[in-house]
């Protein structure tokens, strides 16, 4: 597999097996968050050659991104580092709402500045639509940034894909992040699509489904936390792809490699994404993840693991 790749057209390069940082820090999402575990898992990443973090203000209501920012000042390395991040949140004790008006936006990206102790944010992503401000004001707020050499790029998440071409109505969204992963491939029908004629890259979250496709979870040994709820944890589509994951244990084998691996690998060989993001609770689980490099899959064995999930 390639050492670096482009990002879309964006002129960032990076290895293809970046961080997910929605654990670092995120008290709000997870329970029993350490930030020790956090920072050191945001080490070792540095250390065996991440160089792509994908954070988001929501990923512990700032403190991921302030966590990365420390853990990087201290390297020294930040040039060799794509840096992305989000907003949309407006979080209170009462609520949360979401706001994409061009004033939220400029304020998030200095906020963001500073917890990430840096003068400029590699790709800055609308977190949410707010089903409020016209997609291409938004996006427009955005693009001003990236004129004025705060942002490097643009990208769009959680946008149906009616909301995206009126983002991209200027040709200014370079990336797009949304769910997708080997069960949930919905956007394959007409997102994914639309991003291969736009130039646009996209990039999926959640690619392991949330420990599912590490092969981890069985029949006998299911999630016992908020996964448990989901509905691809649930009955038979549960038992299903259990099995489906438990039958990749021979290909993984052939290249060396884990599960997770094998999944990884094949979701990025998928025209279109250039990147994936798995996210990490463990400095192991950086190393298993970035493992996916060895895997050098054949045209022929993506296509039979995509086959398989169909
Ligand atoms: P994911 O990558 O599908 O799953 C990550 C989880 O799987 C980890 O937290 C860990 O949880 C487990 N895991 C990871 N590597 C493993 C390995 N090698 N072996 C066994 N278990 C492993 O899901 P995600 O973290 O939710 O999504 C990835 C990233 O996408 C996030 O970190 C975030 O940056 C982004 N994201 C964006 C949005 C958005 O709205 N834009 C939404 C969700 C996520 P356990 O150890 O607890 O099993």
């Amino acid at each position: 597999m390639n050492k670096q790749v482009e990002i879309g057209n964006t002129g960032l390069r990076v290895t293809p097996i970046g961080f997910g940082a929605n654990t670092i820090g995120a008290h709000n999402l997870f329970e029993n968050i350490d930030e020790e575990v956090s920072r050191e898992t945001l080490r070792v990443a540095l250390q065996d050659g991440v160089d792509f973090f994908d954070s988001a203000f929501m990923y512990g209501l700032g403190r991921s991104e302030e966590l990365i920012g420390e853990i990087l000042a201290g390297t020294g390395r930040r040039s060799e580092v794509v840096l992305a991040t989000k907003a949309a949140h407006i979080v209170t004790d009462a609520s949360v709402k979401l706001d994409n008006s061009p004033a939220f936006l400029e304020k998030s990206v200095d906020i963001a500045l500073e917890r990430l102790r840096t003068d400029y944010i590699d790709l800055f992503y609308i977190h949410f639509p707010d089903g409020v401000t016209p997609p291409a004001e938004a996006v427009g707020a955005l693009q001003r940034l990236k004129e004025a050499g705060k942002i490097r790029a643009i990208g769009v998440s959680n946008f149906s894909v009616d909301a995206l071409r009126a983002a991209n109505q200027d040709g200014y969204v370079d990336v797009v992040q949304d769910r997708y992963s080997l069960v949930y491939p919905e956007l394959e029908a007409d997102m994914i699509p639309y991003c291969i004629e736009q130039g646009i890259s996209f990039i999926p979250y959640t690619p392991l489904a949330s420990g599912l496709l590490t092969g981890k979870f069985t029949a006998q040994n299911p999630p016992q936390d908020f996964r448990k709820d989901r509905p691809h944890f649930q009955g038979q589509a549960y038992l299903d792809t259990v099995a489906k994951v438990t039958s990749l244990q021979e290909l993984a084998d052939r290249h060396h490699v884990s599960i997770a691996n094998i999944v990884l690998a094949t979701t990025l060989g998928i025209d279109g994404i250039d990147v994936v993001i798995p996210g990490a609770k463990s400095p192991a689980q950086v190393r298993a993840n970035m493992q996916t490099l060895n895997a050098a899959l054949t045209n022929e064995e993506i296509a039979s693991v995509r086959a398989l999930f169909k």
